[in-house]
């Protein structure tokens, strides 16, 4: 879960804005094609069919609704950076399961509320209209089949690109069926402006599909980026370094990530997330990937000059984000690490310019208190660990400390889980509102996230980024 800060003494962050503004445009998007088909008629000229109860109107209200949410989900997963950039896109996609199920529940309720109400009349008629009936149909089997698989991809041991697959699949059948069903049952698109507007939001969600789907993996297509070096790390990962082909590269901020295609074109849609490990303020990217499936662990065997894409930056796990802030407390488990050598790889950097600069050391956010706390099994499973030591020398102001579960004889540092009272042990939080950004494993996030609740950091000083978006 990632929270945006919170703003109590602080200014109010155009992000907290920003956020706010788009919530509102959201709502406006679900609501609007209902309100001007069924709540307005006599601002809009628009006449609804004579003789329909309330209840029928209400199924009709339910079925528009969900099928506007429903549209709006593309909306949400197309990556667009200025509609991720204040929440992150661990919220972004939470708010797209959450809102899948709530379509769901206003597209089942709209037949089964019609059916009620009008049972008597409809049991021998729904052959009259028998595409409306199996379009409906069909929409709402797409959409249950799709959360279904998505809820239970685990279980149904479900590889992620074929799901992903089918999930697009499904996701553009039910709409598709849905979009067909209201234009049989045509009530509501007998006036002009009904049309329009149901033209207008069929078209704009097949123009986000083809931006989705072909103009963005052209974009990248023409903007190649090629390996200069795959090194091996410790903890069964590689750090895989690229830089841009005749083009600038995109700016990216400590703690942000990517989508990279590698082995296959983008217009594949074979691409994985992977944090940004380098310095924001290189032109080179690294990213440090564990070997965990299929994807992972070809990236060894990816050579010098070999063309890769990647789309982003994306996320909101960044310190930058949150200037001041008067210290920052960064929490990773495993390869969660990645995010948090970002920032310290940049607070390195920064520190470096600014001295060459001849600025003297002041307050600026690379230099105040920060502490990296990094859990893993064993010392020789910990990625970075030499690195991590080198950046503690670099940055005065940083404290280093591990957490060990599996700890080797004769260690003498923090052992077992991060808990609570190991942090509590290195942090005094009456000392200042610190953001918190925590990395790793999910069990291991919720659990540090209720450590720190417990510490009484407000939750929108903690921030996070799950490595599992499904
Ligand atoms: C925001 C974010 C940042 C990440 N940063 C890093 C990082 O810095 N280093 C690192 O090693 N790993 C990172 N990951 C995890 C990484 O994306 C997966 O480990 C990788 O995609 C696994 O693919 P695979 O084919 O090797 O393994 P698989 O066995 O196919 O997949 C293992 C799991 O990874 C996830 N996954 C697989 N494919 C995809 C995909 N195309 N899109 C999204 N998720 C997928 C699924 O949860 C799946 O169950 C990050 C994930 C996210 C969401």
């Amino acid at each position: 879960m990632s929270h945006s800060s919170s703003t109590i003494g602080r200014p109010l962050s155009s992000h907290a804005v920003t956020g706010a503004l788009w919530i509102f445009v959201y709502l406006l998007l679900t609501l609007a094609p209902l309100g001007i088909v069924m709540i307005a008629p006599s601002i809009t000229g628009v006449s609804l069919p004579a003789g329909r109860s309330f209840w029928t109107e209400f199924s009709v209200a339910l079925g528009f609704v969900g099928l506007s949410t429903m549209c709006l989900q593309f909306v949400l997963t197309a990556r667009f950076s200025f509609l991720k950039a204040p929440y992150g896109s661990d919220i972004i996609y939470r708010f797209h399961k959450i809102i899948a199920i709530f379509s769901l529940g206003l597209i089942l309720l709209h037949p089964l509320v019609l059916f009620i109400e009008r049972w008597d009349t409809m049991k021998d008629r729904w052959h009259t209209h028998p595409l409306a009936f199996w379009t409906g149909t069909a929409s709402i089997l797409s959409l249950f089949l799709l959360i279904l698989v998505s809820v239970y991809r685990a279980q149904l041991r479900m590889e992620y690109d074929r799901w992903r697959r089918w999930h697009a699949i499904l996701g553009v059948l039910a709409i598709a069926f849905a979009v067909v069903h209201v234009m049989r049952v045509g009530h509501y698109l007998a006036e002009p402006l009904q049309r329009w507007l149901w033209g207008g939001y069929t078209l704009a969600w097949v123009a986000l599909i083809v931006h989705v789907r072909l103009l963005k993996p052209l974009r990248e297509l023409r903007e190649p980026y090629e390996v200069v070096s795959v090194r091996p790390q410790l903890g069964d990962a590689a750090a895989l370094t690229i830089r841009p082909v005749s083009h600038a590269g995109i700016r990216f901020q400590p703690g942000q990530f990517a989508w990279l295609t590698a082995f296959a074109s983008p217009l594949s849609d074979r691409e994985h997330p992977f944090s940004f490990s380098s310095s924001a303020e290189r032109p080179e990217i690294e990213f440090t990937i564990k070997k965990l499936g299929d994807f992972s662990s070809r990236i060894p065997t990816l050579s010098p000059g070999q063309r890769v894409y990647i789309d982003g930056p994306f996320g909101a796990l960044s310190a930058d984000r949150h200037p001041h802030a008067p210290g920052y407390v960064f929490i990773a488990g495993g390869i969660g690490i990645t995010p948090m050598i970002s920032h310290l790889r940049t607070f390195a950097d920064r520190q470096a310019r600014d001295r060459a600069a001849g600025i003297a050391a002041g307050n600026q956010p690379h230099e105040r208190p920060m502490w990296l706390f990094y859990a893993t099994n064993t010392w020789s499973d910990t990625t970075y660990r030499d690195e991590l030591a080198a950046l503690v020398r670099e940055l005065p102001n940083l404290r280093l400390v591990h957490i060990l579960s599996r700890p080797h004889d004769g260690w003498a540092g923090e052992r077992g889980m991060l808990s609570a009272d190991v942090i509590r042990r290195h942090v005094d939080f009456s000392q200042g509102r610190f953001e918190c950004f925590i990395c790793g494993p999910p069990v291991m996030m919720d659990a540090v996230e209720r450590a720190l609740r417990s510490l009484g950091v407000p939750i929108g000083d903690i921030h996070a980024e799950k490595f599992n978006l499904v």
